[in-house]
């Protein structure tokens, strides 16, 4: 098969007219010619943290404080998790996955809750639906071998020295939340040598300075941020120190949406359109270690089409500029996964 456009190819998102061919997959061919399409295709986004189990509770809490909202174990969220049944919450958390497709993510990062149950049961939400979820279990290290990892909550809520090392034992990922609402438990986090952090919203410059000598990727979610009201991580800071990626963090603050999560990015850090495109994708399919992201021969064919006529994509002057701050569901053509 093939797809042609105006086509955002390699790291730097280049746009360039021509056809992508696709066997069995993988991207096989880009030719450069030109050809008779309006659509701006684009890699498939990686949403690099979710919680999807809280889409049972859309907007509940308005105005808690994040400890009320999210701590476990007796957070709102933690609350209406324990008070929901296995089948609501898998009914829930398939319809996110659902529309996150539909949005244009072939991929994402979850911490998911509830142990074993937790992970099977997202497993089960996405069992048929084209979207790979890359499921970090937590509560038990038999969640983490049954998930593809461990997603801890924080170092300030316990010990995690044993998991970290039966994580790494089993060659599977560690991720850890650190710095959303103070700086206490960064060092902490570091010190467990996690494969990635999730908010930085407050390193100090000797924070910096490690993130950038360890290379250790970051995921940040800033509406999430916003909701929680603890304040907006130095994107530009992060960005130029290590791997950086982007997530819309729990579907009961936000819509699972790369294209509101990259449009709020763009206009709130001083960093190019070019690098919050690439915190969509290909960095954090190099955090989840997956083979796609970025638009080149051998990569796998997760792909984006957007109607580069719609009503509100016609006219553009900056391509990638368009496609961060201003595309939306309504322009997607297909996904390609
Ligand atoms: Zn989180």
């Amino acid at each position: 098969m093939f797809v042609e456009g105006t086509l955002l190819c390699g790291r730097r998102f280049d746009p360039v007219e021509g056809r992508i061919i696709i066997e069995d997959g993988e991207i096989v061919t880009i030719e450069e010619v030109a050809v008779d399409s309006t659509d701006i295709v684009l890699p498939a986004f990686i949403n690099a943290h979710t919680h999807l189990g809280d889409s049972i509770a859309k907007e509940a809490g308005a105005g808690l404080s994040l400890d009320a909202l999210v701590a476990p174990p007796d957070g709102l969220k933690h609350r209406l998790l324990d008070s929901a049944t296995q089948d609501e919450i898998v009914a829930a958390m398939r319809r996110s996955l659902r529309l996150m497709t539909a949005s244009g993510t072939a991929a994402c990062i979850e911490f998911r809750e509830g142990g074993v149950d937790g992970v099977e049961a997202i497993r089960k939400a996405g069992s048929d639906l084209p979207i790979e979820t890359v499921v970090l279990g937590r509560e038990s290290e038999a969640a983490m071998h049954t998930a593809d990892g461990f997603g801890a909550s924080g170092a300030r809520d316990g010990e995690f020295e044993q998991i970290r090392s039966a994580t790494r034992d089993a060659n599977k990922l560690f991720g850890i939340h650190a710095g959303e609402r103070d700086a206490d438990d960064i060092t902490p986090a570091f010190n467990l040598d996690p494969d990635f952090l999730v908010h930085m919203v407050y390193p100090n410059t000797d924070h910096l300075t490690r993130l950038a000598t360890e290379q250790i990727p970051t995921v940040v979610c800033p509406r999430s941020n916003l909701v929680t009201g603890v304040g907006v991580p130095p994107i530009s800071d992060l960005a130029e120190r290590t791997t950086l990626a982007l997530g819309t963090d729990n579907a009961m603050l936000n819509a699972p949406s790369m294209f509101r999560e990259m449009a709020y990015t763009a206009k709130l850090a001083d960093v190019s359109a070019r690098t919050i495109l690439e915190m969509a994708t290909i960095n954090g399919a190099e955090i989840a270690n997956l083979d796609y992201g970025l638009i080149e021969p051998g990569r796998e064919a997760k792909l984006l089409v957007l109607d580069g006529d719609s009503d509100n994509l016609a006219g553009a002057q900056d391509i990638v500029r368009a496609v961060v701050r201003r595309a939306d569901r309504a322009d997607v053509s297909e996904v390609i996964t």
